[in-house]
């Protein structure tokens, strides 16, 4: 099913053909209009002219998150202060926030990007949608919203209210879509356990949108079995409109991103050069339909790599893989890099491991991993427990190569956290 068939399977080349042009008139706008571009061009004796190829990208200057908070909370628009209708910031788990302005077009332009995104899931007119992240400033609210009602689903902005109320919500009106974090995902499913729901009796879910998080395919895996549906991977960020860059297609075999809305490049973070294509490196993004606030080159820290073979639903535009973590996530401990991912990863390959987990560094570069366990995996026997923990750090080893300690914790013992949860707590930086 395609939202907008069209766009999404243009050829190659057409699309490139479009992504030249596009990039040449965002390069000459905001070459005119901001001043940031323009003293940057300036420095580097670049004129809009200069742009003749795709491969000129590689002469355009780079734009960082220090950058967007330099320039907070004024944001590097290049229109009319009177055009922007809408102000998102990012969450700022990494430092102050990042303001992003959204014209009208942009704010109808986003929610087409969404209804690409839902409708290549399946997801029609007929669907209850019930999204359960927050509404503010965050975009996983608002701008999943409008492109939800844009589909034509009933669009229920439940926010991140209390389980019961979700409960109720999605008993009441039946939906049969819900749009989630990961570890509320993985929290819901372990009350709906609790009460002795059945998800395929009780409640009428088809389809769970789980992102604006890394997690892994275990985590997916659960959720499914949890709510019985399908789950689908849901990639954005604010400084690109949010949710809708990248989405997970029928197939869930990879996220499709919207190439005729942004330009991807994989480059190696240390060096800045571009990676051939299929290299796991850091993900670079050029808005080319933004008109409020186009971002040229944006550092988005984000690590993955690009699925080269063709997808099966036809669709042109190239996947990414799963995002594995954020290069500024990267831990360093006894000289070895570890993601915070591979340690959810091991983490919920034991189903005793329930909702919430934490990574404490301190001292001298010692690891802790606290973790809940679930409620059927928390069964008092004290030999179990000590078993299932040497098992643990055995694995954790094995798969970081760093040997942690394993604190197992009761369920609900750790925060739980409102928004996006902070899952490492490095003493050495404090
Ligand atoms: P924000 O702008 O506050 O919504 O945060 C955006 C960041 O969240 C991205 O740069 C990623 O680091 C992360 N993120 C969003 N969606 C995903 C996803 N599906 N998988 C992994 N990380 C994600
Ligand atoms: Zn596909």
């Amino acid at each position: 099913m395609f939202w907008d068939q069209e766009s999404e399977t243009l050829t190659r080349p057409t699309l490139e053909q479009l992504q030249l042009k596009r990039l040449q008139d965002t390069v000459q706008r905001v070459g005119q209009r901001v001043p940031f571009y323009r003293d940057k061009f300036k420095e580097l004796g670049l004129t809009h002219g200069d742009i003749k190829s795709l491969d000129d990208m590689r002469r355009l200057p780079f734009t960082t998150g220090a950058d967007l908070r330099t320039i907070y909370p004024d944001g590097m628009v290049a229109v009319d202060r009177e055009e922007p209708v809408r102000l998102h910031t990012s969450s700022g788990t990494t430092g102050k926030p990042k303001a992003i302005f959204f014209s009208r077009n942009d704010v109808n332009n986003s929610a087409e990007l969404i209804a690409r995104s839902l409708v290549m899931t399946g997801i029609t007119r007929k669907d209850v949608f019930q999204n359960m992240m927050s509404y503010g400033l965050f975009t996983g609210g608002l701008v999943m919203h409008y492109g939800a009602e844009k589909v034509g689903c009933l669009v229920i902005p439940a926010g991140p209210g209390t389980s019961e109320r979700q409960l109720l919500l999605l008993q009441d009106f039946k939906s049969t879509a819900v749009h989630i974090l990961p570890p509320s995902a993985r929290y819901f499913a372990s009350f709906l356990e609790q009460k002795g729901i059945n998800p395929r009796k009780d409640i009428s879910l088809r389809k769970a949108f789980v992102g604006a998080e890394p997690h892994s395919e275990e985590t997916r895996r659960r959720i499914e079995q949890a709510f019985d549906c399908d789950v689908y991977n849901s990639y954005g960020l604010t400084e690109m409109n949010g949710p809708g860059v990248a989405f997970e297609c029928e197939h869930k075999a990879g996220l499709h991103l919207w190439e005729d809305n942004f330009i991807l490049e994989i480059i190696n973070p240390a060096t800045g050069e571009p990676l051939p294509e299929g290299e796991t490196g850091e993900m670079v993004l050029t808005t080319l339909k933004r008109e409020a606030m186009p971002i040229i080159r944006y550092r988005t820290r984000d690590i993955t790599s690009i699925i080269t073979e063709p997808c099966k639903c036809g669709r042109t535009h190239r996947r990414l893989n799963r995002i594995t973590g954020r290069s500024d996530d990267m831990l360093i401990i006894r000289g070895t890099n570890i993601f915070p991912q591979q340690i959810e990863r091991v983490l919920m390959s034991f189903p005793q491991v329930g909702r919430n987990y934490v990574i404490v560094i301190e001292g001298l570069d010692d690891m802790t991993v606290k973790v809940e366990l679930s409620a059927a995996g928390f069964d008092g026997q004290v030999e179990h427990l000590a078993a299932l923990q040497t098992q643990m750090v055995e694995k954790l080893k094995a798969e970081t190569w760093v040997k942690p300690k394993v604190e197992l914790l009761a369920p609900g013992a750790l925060p739980v956290a409102e928004g996006k949860a902070k899952r490492v707590i490095d003493k050495r930086s404090l």
